[in-house]
């Protein structure tokens, strides 16, 4: 179902929404939070692995030529300093001098660069967005975003290791490992999906801008000859995946490309997919052209040959990396943004979140109409029969219509509703969460009917 922009909710009602119904709760709130962290709660967690799920699917498991792995997220020291994130990752940062707070530099220069010279000359006009004053900031300086640990007992330079800022390090040093025991030629690709860590100047926006995120990344791995044809390809592949896998509609997506300067240096090419957030049009992945980047510079460090023999062409060359990147918790908000909608029903409104089934938390409720113990005992046994098949959930808390609107506001597809009736006709109620029709359908046909019912959404 395609939304119009008007539509869009703004980031209060995700928030507030996502922690009503159990998405996302703050991480240690308790204890008053902890900025860029976040929990996923039951619903959440089972959001966030069907998005991933899909993603394994479409990147990992149905292209015929590419493999999964899963790489240890702290690597050696010399893995970041060949990609050049010891030296690189930074961002600007600046400091109002008058109430202390700390800013992306460029956020606040609104500039996509990072020439410290230019920033500091758009910044002259600028009031800081948090006292108002004017002339109030430093000069801006360099920060790497790469959160450190110490690795046994003694802390010192030595002992100093990475949390990974992206899983793509662990898939380069893997290169070899894969392709041989793979028996795979060139082309073929490497899929991952694991925690990165980045120590962010300005963690804001809820779980879009994050210090532990999940990412999801594809490299595939070309001859130089093919690798425009193959970014397109790819290109188009990812966009497919957020239409047809995820349900995003097309009026919410635009690419960006890449301007020189925003560009990473090495990058023949790369395009951004935008997805209209609740706080606008902003980056949700990224399509990037690494050339041979990569394991030229794992080569040159390493001192391992990591080229590669053409045994039909008899040539040897340097793999070049077309690289498909996304954010699961940027891809979950998207999901949500997309799926949220409002209804006027009877002067009220109804919020439902209309998932596509295959990324819905939960896929059916099953309801007795009352607790009465002749009820309960039907649903469970319902409960049971259903239960290995889809994710299902079981409730007999408060009115049958307070049940409706939480399983309305969490997504979930399909209620199940065991009345009295039930008892006497050994048939249940399936009520549709988009059009809230309802059908009598038998007991004994209720996981075909429901399975069905499901492929029609
Ligand atoms: P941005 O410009 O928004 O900081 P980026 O260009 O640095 O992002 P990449 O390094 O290309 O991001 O990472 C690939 C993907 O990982 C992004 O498109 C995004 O989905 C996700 N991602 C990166 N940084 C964060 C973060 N701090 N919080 C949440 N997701 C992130």
């Amino acid at each position: 179902m395609t939304k119009e922009s008007a539509n869009t909710p703004s980031m209060e009602t995700i928030v507030s929404l996502t922690k009503r119904r159990g998405f996302v709760f703050q991480a240690s709130e308790i204890y008053g939070g902890i900025a860029g962290f976040w929990d996923y709660g039951p619903y959440g967690v089972e959001l966030a692995n069907n998005l991933k799920a899909a993603w394994w699917k479409a990147f990992v498991e149905e292209p015929i030529n590419t493999f999964g792995i899963d790489s240890a997220i702290i690597q050696s020291p010399k893995l970041w300093e060949a990609s050049g994130h010891v030296a690189g990752f930074v961002d600007p940062m600046i400091d109002c001098k008058a109430c202390k707070h700390r800013f992306r530099a460029d956020h606040i220069a609104d500039l996509d660069t990072g020439d410290l010279q230019e920033l500091a000359a758009a910044l002259k006009d600028k009031a800081c967005p948090n006292c108002g004053k004017h002339g109030t900031f430093t000069e801006p300086r360099q920060f790497n975003m790469m959160l450190t640990t110490h690795i046994g007992p003694v802390e010192e330079d030595t002992t100093k290791a990475y949390l990974r800022p992206e899983t793509a390090g662990g898939i380069f040093v893997n290169y070899d490992n894969v392709r041989e025991t793979t028996r795979s030629k060139i082309p073929f690709g490497i899929g991952q999906i694991g925690k990165a860590f980045r120590n962010e100047i300005t963690p804001k926006d809820f779980i879009f801008r994050v210090r532990e995120l999940e990412q999801m990344e594809m490299q595939y791995f070309v001859d130089p000859k093919t690798r425009d044809k193959e970014y397109e390809n790819w290109r188009t592949f990812t966009r497919d995946f957020l239409l047809n896998y995820v349900g995003l509609s097309e009026d919410n997506i635009k690419w960006h490309e890449h301007q020189e300067g925003e560009r990473a240096h090495y990058a023949a090419a790369a395009h951004d997919i935008y997805y209209r957030f609740p706080h606008g049009f902003k980056e949700l992945l990224g399509v990037h052209n690494r050339t041979d980047f990569d394991l030229k510079a794992h080569i040159e460090h390493s001192k391992k040959d990591l080229s590669y023999f053409d045994e039909e062409t008899r040539e040897r060359f340097i793999p070049n990396v077309i690289e498909s990147s996304m954010g699961v918790g940027r891809l979950f908000v998207a999901a949500l943004t997309e799926a949220y909608t409002e209804e006027k029903v009877n002067d009220e409104t109804r919020v439902v979140l209309k998932f596509k089934p295959a990324i819905a938390p939960i896929k059916i409720a099953v309801l007795p109409l009352s607790k009465k113990p002749e009820l309960t005992s039907v649903a469970r046994e319902i409960y049971a029969s259903l239960a290995g098949t889809f994710r299902t959930e079981y409730d007999e808390t408060q009115s049958i219509g307070r049940r409706y609107r939480r399983q309305d506001e969490i997504g979930t597809p399909l209620c199940v509703t065991i009345d009295f009736e039930s008892l006497e006709d050994k048939a249940v109620t399936v009520r549709h969460r988009d059009t809230m029709e309802q059908t009598r359908v038998k007991i004994a046909g209720l996981p075909a009917a429901l399975k069905q019912q499901l492929s029609e959404f």
